[in-house]
């Protein structure tokens, strides 16, 4: 029987400090395990020695193999980088940083071989920030009832995908990635492993407050029309009780006549459709924007160098 191959992915941007580690934590698990595999470190590019560290170890791994880009793209496109580069018959998808734990390969690697095309690490929130996880499991909700496909809180980008994933998330050629709405999108056979949340050792978090808030706003946006339809619900509520306030009023000064100038009234209709019509124009903006993105068909990413020369020409860029 031909031997399993297992790609890893590992999006790194500015972790010189954790390649070795993260290296060495996957080679002491794959110890155990009869099967072939590559660690594709993919370099978004860093300007620490991220590169460096990763050369540096192909001497002692030659399971690790590297694609590096010619600047930062964002881990969505070095996660789409390491999907069209892997070569496994599955994918383990973790971040540089340890913050998924690699003693949990064994049961990602145990779920595919139960036949799931993709086996999931959800994290609890533990050492989270109170707010942070407040805001999310918010979110979490407002979300799951706006879009068409599930999220789940803790479901990130750890886990196992197998070939057919792989290449049925590659099929999306979409420019606005939103992973995890389009590993729900896929579907296919899915089993959840769950595991304590562990707090980055070394480096910082790329997280600041308002990737945050842009990763929710694409995390809704990318998967429907809604909220251009609450647009239009917005804009005929508020027609309408301007309408009868007019209305109203009218009757009110030919019954008893203009009692004070309504300086305030004004003020506040004209804030309040202002802001209404504001709203509104960002909404349909943000969809004029993806929609204008869309039309570029930019690739995700340039490659700068990779050790896989064969996969290079050709599928680097879609
Ligand atoms: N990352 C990346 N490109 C970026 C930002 C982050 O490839 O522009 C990688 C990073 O090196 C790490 C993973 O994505 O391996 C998760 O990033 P981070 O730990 O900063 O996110 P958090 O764990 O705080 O969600
Ligand atoms: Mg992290």
């Amino acid at each position: 029987m031909e031997q399993l191959t297992i790609s890893f992915v590992i999006p790194s941007y500015n972790e010189a400090g954790n390649i070795a580690n993260v290296m060495k934590a996957i080679a002491d698990e794959m110890m155990h395990q009869q099967m072939k595999y590559e660690v594709l470190f993919v370099d978004d590019g860093s300007t620490d020695g991220t590169m460096i560290e990763i050369r540096d170890i192909q001497y002692t791994y030659p399971e690790a193999e590297y694609v590096s880009f010619t600047r930062n793209f964002g881990k969505e496109a070095a996660i789409i980088a390491g999907l069209q580069h892997a070569k496994g018959q599955a994918v383990i998808l973790m971040d540089a940083d340890l913050q998924h734990p690699p003693s949990l390969i064994s049961e990602l690697l145990k779920g595919f071989e139960e036949g799931y095309d993709q086996v999931i690490a959800k994290r609890n929130r533990k050492g989270d920030s109170h707010l942070r996880s407040l805001l999310s499991s918010t979110y979490y909700r407002f979300v799951n009832k706006a879009i068409d496909v599930q999220l789940n809180d803790g479901e990130g980008d750890f886990r196992l995908l197998s070939r057919r994933a792989v290449d049925s998330l590659l099929l999306l050629s979409e420019g606005n990635r939103f992973s995890k709405g389009l590993y729900a999108w896929i579907g296919l056979e899915q089993k959840t492993i769950t595991y304590e949340n562990v707090t980055r050792q070394l480096g910082e978090t790329k997280w600041s407050f308002s990737k945050l808030l842009n990763y929710a706003i694409d995390g809704i946006v990318s998967f429907n029309t809604k909220p251009l339809r609450l647009c239009l619900y917005i804009g005929l509520a508020t027609l309408t009780s301007a309408l009868i306030y007019i209305f109203v009023t009218l009757v009110g000064i030919f019954l008893h006549g203009v009692a004070v100038p309504g300086y305030f009234t004004t003020i506040s209709a004209v804030l309040f459709l202002g802001g209404v019509q504001l709203l509104s124009l960002g909404i349909i903006g943000e969809y004029i924007g993806r929609i204008y993105n869309e039309t570029k068909k930019r690739p995700h990413y340039l490659v700068q160098q990779t050790s896989i020369e064969s996969k290079r020409e050709g599928r680097a860029t879609i």
